[in-house]
Parts: C-alpha cells; sequence; structure tokens
C-alpha cells in the first residue's frame, strides 16, 4: 500500500462527464489499497475566464481580490469531485487551500509555499477518506489572506502535498500521454520521453513548455519528490522526471540508459522585446538601464548590445522580458531618458523564443551548428541568441516559430514516426 498523490488539471475536469471520469480514476487508485491525495485545478478554462471578467471590472484589478476570484474556482472542482466520489460509495472530502495548510508568503498572484501543515489531511486520510485539495491556492499567516501561487501553481500545490506527507509518487496528469520532445500543439511529430531529468525539465519548462509548472519542478527536486507526468485519458506509463539519484521505476536494475544530446526543444510566445538605441557607450549605462527595469517589477531575460559606432559613441542595448511586464518597464524607462541619455525606445512584441535542451550538450560539440544549420535550410532569421550549459535560445519572429521548431526538431533526430495525440483542452 502506498500513498498516492494525483494532481488533475483544468482540461481534466473541464465538464460534469471530465469530472466523474477522474472520479473513478481515484476510486481505483483507492480500490487498488493505495491512500490518495487529490490536488485539482479550475475547470477548464475559468482561470482565464475569470480573469477576463476581473480585467473588465477593472484596469488594474487589486492583488488581494483578484486572489480571493481566482481561488474561487478551484473550490468549485473539488466540491464536485468530492461529491462524484461520494456517488461511487467512496469517503472523499475536500480542503480549501488554507485548511489543507499550505502556508505561502504574503505575494498575491505570485506566493511561495514556506510551510506546509496537514494536520486535517492526515486526520481525514486516517479515517479512511479520500483526500481532495484545492490547487493554485494557499493562506499567508501575518495579513491572514488567501493567495495564489501563479498560473499553473496547482503543480506545485501536488508536489508540495507530496513532500509534507511523504507520498511515494506525485502523479500529474494532463491532456497529453507525458511530457514530449517538444509541445504536441505544436509539433505534432514530438515523441513521448520515458524520463527527463529534473534539471532538463526544469530549463524546458523555464522557457515555455508549460507541461509542468517550474516551482513544482524545483520544489520536487529540493524535497526528493518523484513525479510522474500522465495523461487522464488514457492507462499508459507517462514521464518520470528524476532529480539526482532517482531512477525511473521503469528502468531494470543494471541496464545503462543511453542519454540522448538533446532532451527536447521549447517554444515561448509570451516575451516582448524592448531595445534602447543611442546609448552613450560608457561605464554604468549598462547598470542605469537595468536598474530602473528592474524597479519596475520586470524579469529580464535576453540581452544583446551591440558594437558601437565610433562615429557616434553611442550604442544600443536590446533585451526580452514578459509581454505583461513591457508596458511598465518601457514607462519607467521613458521616465529617466534624460538622465540616462539614450536616444530612442523601440517595442516588439512579435517575437518568439525558441530553445534547444540537453544535458548531453555539456559532453558534445556541434549542438549548436546543427540548430543554426536549420534555421538557414529553412531561410530563418535569428534576433538574438543566448546560452547557458545545458540550452541554447534563439529570438526570431513569432509567425516564424512554429515552423522553425518543427525544423530543429527534426535536424535533431527527434521525430517520431507516429503522430502524438493531445487528448483535450483548448491549449489557453
Ligand atoms: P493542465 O491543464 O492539466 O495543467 P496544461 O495545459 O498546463 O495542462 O499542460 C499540458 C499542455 O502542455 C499540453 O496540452 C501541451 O500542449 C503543453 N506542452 C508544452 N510543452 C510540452 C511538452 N514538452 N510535452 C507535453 N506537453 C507540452
Ligand atoms: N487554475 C490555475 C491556472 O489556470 C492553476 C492551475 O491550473 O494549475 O493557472
Ligand atoms: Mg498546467
Amino acid at each position: 500500500m502506498a500513498l498516492i498523490v494525483q494532481k488533475y488539471g483544468g482540461s481534466s475536469v473541464a465538464d460534469a462527464e471530465s469530472i466523474k471520469r477522474v472520479a473513478k480514476r481515484i476510486v481505483d487508485t483507492r480500490r487498488a489499497g493505495h491512500d490518495v491525495v487529490v490536488a485539482v485545478s479550475a475547470m477548464g478554462d475559468t482561470t482565464d475566464e475569470l480573469l477576463d471578467l476581473a480585467n473588465e471590472v477593472a484596469p488594474i484589478p487589486a492583488p488581494r481580490e483578484l486572489d480571493m476570484l481566482l481561488s474561487s474556482g478551484e473550490r468549485i472542482s473539488m466540491a464536485l469531485l468530492a461529491m462524484a466520489i461520494h456517488s461511487m460509495g467512496f469517503e472523499a472530502r475536500s480542503f480549501t487551500g488554507s485548511q489543507a495548510g499550505m502556508i505561502t508568503d504574503a505575494k498575491h498572484g505570485a506566493a511561495r509555499i514556506v510551510d506546509v501543515t496537514p494536520v486535517r489531511l492526515r486526520e481525514a486520510l486516517d479515517e479512511g477518506a479520500i483526500v481532495i485539495v484545492a490547487g493554485f491556492q494557499g493562506f499567508n499567516r501575518d495579513t491572514r489572506d488567501i493567495t495564489t501561487l501563479g498560473r499553473g501553481g496547482s503543480d506545485t500545490t501536488a508536489v508540495a502535498l507530496a513532500a509534507a506527507l511523504n507520498a511515494d509518487v506525485c502523479e500529474i496528469y494532463s491532456d497529453v500521454d507525458g511530457i514530449y520532445t517538444a509541445d504536441p500543439r505544436v509539433i505534432p511529430r514530438a515523441r513521448k520521453l520515458d524520463s527527463i531529468t529534473s534539471e532538463e525539465m526544469l530549463e524546458l519548462a523555464a522557457n515555455g513548455a508549460k507541461v509542468l509548472y517550474i516551482r513544482a519542478v524545483e520544489y520536487a527536486r529540493r524535497h526528493g519528490v518523484l513525479i510522474h507526468a500522465r495523461s487522464t485519458f488514457s492507462s499508459v506509463e507517462g514521464t518520470y522526471v528524476l532529480g539526482e539519484g532517482q531512477r525511473s521505476p521503469r528502468e531494470t536494475e543494471g541496464a545503462v540508459m543511453e542519454e540522448p544530446i538533446v532532451a527536447g526543444v521549447a517554444t515561448d510566445l509570451t516575451q516582448a522585446k524592448i531595445t534602447v538605441s543611442g546609448v552613450p557607450d560608457v561605464p554604468g549605462k549598462a547598470a542605469e538601464i537595468f536598474t530602473v527595469v528592474a524597479k519596475s517589477g520586470a524579469n529580464v531575460d535576453m540581452i544583446v548590445q551591440n558594437v558601437s559606432a565610433a562615429s557616434t559613441g553611442r550604442t544600443d542595448i536590446s533585451f526580452t522580458l514578459p509581454k505583461a511586464d513591457a508596458a511598465t518597464a518601457l514607462k519607467a524607462l521613458a521616465g529617466e531618458k534624460a538622465r540616462i541619455g539614450f536616444e530612442n525606445l523601440l517595442h516588439d512584441d512579435q517575437i518568439g523564443k525558441l530553445s534547444v535542451v540537453g544535458a548531453g550538450m555539456r559532453t558534445h560539440s556541434g549542438v549548436s551548428a546543427t540548430l543554426f544549420e536549420a534555421l538557414s535550410e529553412g531561410g530563418i532569421n535569428i534576433e538574438m541568441i543566448s546560452t547557458s550549459e545545458i540550452r541554447i535560445s534563439v529570438v526570431l519572429r513569432g509567425d516564424d516559430l512554429a515552423e522553425a521548431a518543427r525544423a530543429v526538431h527534426a535536424a535533431y533526430g527527434l521525430d517520431s514516426e507516429i503522430e502524438a495525440i493531445v487528448h483535450a483542452g483548448t491549449g489557453r
């Protein structure tokens, strides 16, 4: 008998039929003799719809109230799921984040879990109940307010519960069969992976692969939680995310796994580019620019500075940041134009970012050459490049991104013979 934490995402509980399907899966796990704790997301696109509604009544919704609003989505699905399980003759109890002891810091909209005190969950388990917890939400002890963990945060709820309850595995269910070498909605020939290192998964998640939320992978890595990403809609085994020293339960003793050089390709259309042009090429200007940007709250990703034209002694600095942060950053920079002494500000929200991730890059050469060749053969122009130890990213025109990703995926020999199945969801 094991303790299994299961997380069901929005596409898995989009309507009454789906909720009943999920309830049956949970009950089957219980029947097999396991203790089950479930983290559940809001139904379908509920969170997006609530956000749209908030933006209709207020241009910048008050963060505390936004969390009150968004956390209601998960309350609906948790109660419905518990009811569905009840009607199948099993005891189930639903809990909000605060009832479940998900203690966070006070940062509305992006709260971090600081402690998990699952006293009530343990009691319910001891009494033989199936436990359902509202994902994506927590409670701050100082403000005594409800918080949310950021988009995709139910994954973190599940992993944090698995860590606190010392679960055997954290199963994350969604509308695809596991983690693929690329988003199957963008690259239908993407290949499902049996396992992936948490280091590689972190890079993929940080660069646009929303199949797992980056903070959940981080949390799992830190607390030694084994993640199994799999599908609600089929019973096939999914993908194991392996931290240091963890082994896939599927791997036979003593077998040596051949590590592919490239684990996957990620695409991201959520970034924008700002160019500060005519910046005096003297020490301290980059510091001034990025201090202003940081104070605006923006999270800068890539940075490129051109060689200055000798005749003018001025240079251009471009950087990327989330589209949602661009307006505030531009306003902050415009306000400091005279002090910093630059000439112009340009904003471009039509960019796309393509990243190639693989731990094998540490030991193999020629990985970037393959990327650049594939893009060149496709006639695709590169605007920015950045690298980490196990990742290469390029910025392109957003319109070129899907085509570029398919070409690059094929160039690394990642294409599968069969097309991947996306079972549900709108991809929103
Ligand atoms: P949920 O609603 O269950 O949280 P998400 O929509 O957040 O599900 O995540 C599942 C989606 O992630 C898939 O439908 C797929 O389009 C997308 N995705 C992006 N990159 C990958 C990848 N490498 N492997 C699998 N799915 C991916
Ligand atoms: N419902 C939240 C969202 O849509 C949290 C989650 O689904 O993980 O982002
Ligand atoms: Mg998700």
